[in-house]
């Protein structure tokens, strides 16, 4: 992690030391044109829905959140938003200064379908983005997901002049009948052909990759692998097909209405793609993530590593990079009124939503985010409604993130970092858990790292739980 210790003059009644490190920047766009059976991200329908509101109503959450980016002991995530802010010259002023322009240094638009989203409205809320932190470099990264569908000359033109370096694009699998048993609208040419544009447009192209689906068999996984790997994307994530509850797929499992691979034909699934790809010069870094040399993700390391990000949009999740996690609200109509002042209809849903009701702001249909320990509910605004969701990690809340993350990533979890931050004691209790673990080569000691090794991958999960309990 980069740290940066500036003091500013401009800054001084505010803060009297700002420690700054590199972070980034998520916006989550939730829409799309229709919901995968498998799908429980945060996505509402794409019909009818203005463009133009949702990129101002982000726009307007960065000029509240903006201090945030500048880790100042006044300025804490609690302290400062107010409908009024939004407005307030005093706020206006306290925009990055240019010494700062190197931060944020990544933004990453997920969603949902962000390649749905209008080119002007992108390219003017991405501008406006990169003036209100002071940016004026370009990004380190720049990442947005696209569906295969929204792959166009034109639209790969406009994303590149928005300042796109890396696009991810959602393929799941190159076998029509697979695709539509998930509920894809995309079939496998227009993936392919997709795939072919994006490289003639984009040095940095990823591709997502689900195994385990609906009656795939270990052929058309393969098949799925070679064609992609032909086409040499730069990175690629594979994931296993989870059963979330509450999905359309996981009902349809429960009603024996479509069967699925068994445990044995996934795992040779995951054999073939991780011996194909490192085969093809692709190091798998994080469990589900292999890249070319050099085509890691900056941004999603991040995540993995605890730095710090700011999330964006309805159900955006923010990390102050020490303790603070925070969750936007499921509500998109409650969050486009909220940081959109000057709309006619904001007092009246404010008033709709009561006094002190958050279950009214996030609707029954979407399932609130999974938190852990004390939930404070914090931005009281506009007649003192809960805004966010804001969660301080406990010492071991802390703990258990860092084992599960690091282990997740190939170099794994530094131990002397570990001892730094959790002391002695706790660090030689986990060796001694994970001790039956290196026995059994699950686990293994290199220099001052504990990794999984080929064989603990498979049971990673398990794995984490021995250490952490
Ligand atoms: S396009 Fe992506 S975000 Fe949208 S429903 Fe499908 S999987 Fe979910």
């Amino acid at each position: 992690m980069v740290s940066i210790r500036i003091t500013m003059r401009e800054f001084e009644d505010n803060c009297q030391e700002i420690s700054v490190e590199k972070c980034g920047i998520y916006i989550h766009i939730p829409f799309c044109r229709k919901k995968c059976l498998y799908c429980d991200f945060f996505s509402g329908g794409a019909k009818n829905v203005d463009w133009q509101l949702y990129a101002d109503a982000i726009v307007n959450e960065l000029k509240e959140r903006r201090h945030e980016l500048l880790n100042c002991s006044s300025a804490q995530s609690l302290s400062v938003p107010t409908m009024q802010s939004l407005s307030n010259p005093a706020v206006e002023q306290c925009a990055l200064p240019a010494t700062l322009s190197t931060l944020p240094a990544t933004l990453y638009i997920g969603g949902g379908t962000p390649s749905l989203m209008p080119v002007e409205v992108m390219r003017e809320m991405v501008a406006e983005i990169k003036r209100i932190v002071g940016k004026t470099d370009s990004w380190e990264e720049f990442t947005i997901e696209i569906n295969p569908e929204d792959v166009t000359e034109d639209n790969c033109r406009a994303w590149r002049e928005c300042g796109v370096n890396r696009v991810s694009m959602g393929i799941q699998t190159l076998n029509d009948a697979e695709l539509k048993a998930i509920g894809r609208t995309h079939d496998s040419a227009a993936a392919l052909s997709g795939l072919r544009m994006l490289k003639r447009y984009f040095d940095n192209v990823t591709i997502d990759l689900i195994f385990g689906l609906p009656n795939q068999t270990i052929d058309s996984w393969r098949k799925t692998v070679d064609t992609v790997l032909r086409e040499h994307p730069q990175h690629i994530s594979a994931y296993s097909l989870m059963f979330e509850e509450g999905t359309a797929m996981t009902i349809l499992r429960d009603q024996g209405r479509l069967s699925f691979p068994d445990e044995e034909v996934c795992l040779a699934m995951w054999n073939y793609l991780t011996d194909t790809l490192a085969q093809n010069g692709y190091r798998r870094y994080e469990i589900s993530n292999y890249a070319l040399p050099g085509y890691e993700s900056i941004h999603n390391r991040r995540y993995w590593l605890g730095n710090p990000y700011i999330g964006l949009g309805v159900a955006a999740h923010s990390y102050d990079g020490n303790n603070i996690r925070r969750a936007n609200p499921h509500n998109i109509r409650a969050y486009i009124s909220r940081f959109n002042p000057d709309l006619q209809q904001k007092k009246q849903s404010y008033k709709q939503v009561g006094s002190h009701s958050s279950n009214l702001l996030l609707p029954n249909d979407h399932p609130r985010p999974e938190t852990t320990g004390a939930i404070k509910e914090v931005g009281e605004v506009l007649d003192r409604v809960p805004f966010y969701e804001e969660e301080k990690l406990t010492d071991k809340e802390l703990l258990e993130e860092k084992v599960m993350l690091s282990m997740r990533m190939a170099e794994g979890l530094d131990l002397d970092e570990f001892r730094t931050k959790f002391g002695e004691n706790t660090c030689s209790l986990l060796l001694k858990a994970a001790e039956k673990q290196i026995k059994a080569g699950n686990l293994a000691l290199h220099g001052n790292h504990l990794r999984l090794t080929p064989a603990g991958i498979m049971i990673s999960d398990d794995l984490i739980l021995q250490l952490i309990m």
